[in-house]
């Protein structure tokens, strides 16, 4: 049984280069192949599917599948232009930290990637109050952090 158009829900987007390694995936449902998925879930069906921009559209009653893969699509831009670490600098003073200035609605924040024990963790400072924002895991590489930097740093975006 398919279930009919209307019915199903976007719960998030994807890359298909973050997922497979030749960056190939198709919509399930109309087999085209597209580089930015919508991940679809509905009542009846028990996994996931992977649909394109038209078909999410179609499916998802209220969904603005076009908007929300534009959205998705300037983030993981925004993401590539953030991870890139020709436009951090090595801390002097501890050459296992890197960190780099950005601005905030707020201000310029410094983001510091720093190891402790082994681990990576992430703090943004805000340059004149220095209010530090930690990032709540400590991770095992550096690329992983460097992500969840971005991460943070979109998130304090929001919440001027
Ligand atoms: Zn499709």
């Amino acid at each position: 049984m398919i279930p009919i158009d209307g019915e199903w829900n976007c719960v998030e987007r994807l890359d298909a280069h973050d997922i497979e390694v030749d960056g190939r995936v198709q919509c399930e449902f109309c087999r085209t192949a597209i580089r930015w998925i919508h991940v679809l879930v509905h009542d009846e069906v028990a996994e996931r599917r992977f649909a394109g921009c038209c078909c999410a559209a179609r499916l998802c009653e209220g969904y603005n599948a076009e908007e929300s893969e534009r959205a998705f699509k300037n983030k993981c831009d925004r993401r590539v232009r953030f991870v890139d670490l020709s436009r951090w600098t090595v801390s002097r003073t501890n050459p296992t930290n890197i960190f780099r200035e950005m601005r905030l609605p707020s201000g310029r924040v410094r983001v510091v990637i720093f190891l402790k024990d082994g681990r990576y963790g992430v703090v943004i400072s805000d340059l004149k109050k220095g209010s530090p924002t930690f990032s709540p895991g400590r991770y095992s590489t550096r690329a992983e952090a460097l992500v969840m930097a971005f991460e943070l740093f979109e998130s304090m975006k929001g919440e001027q």
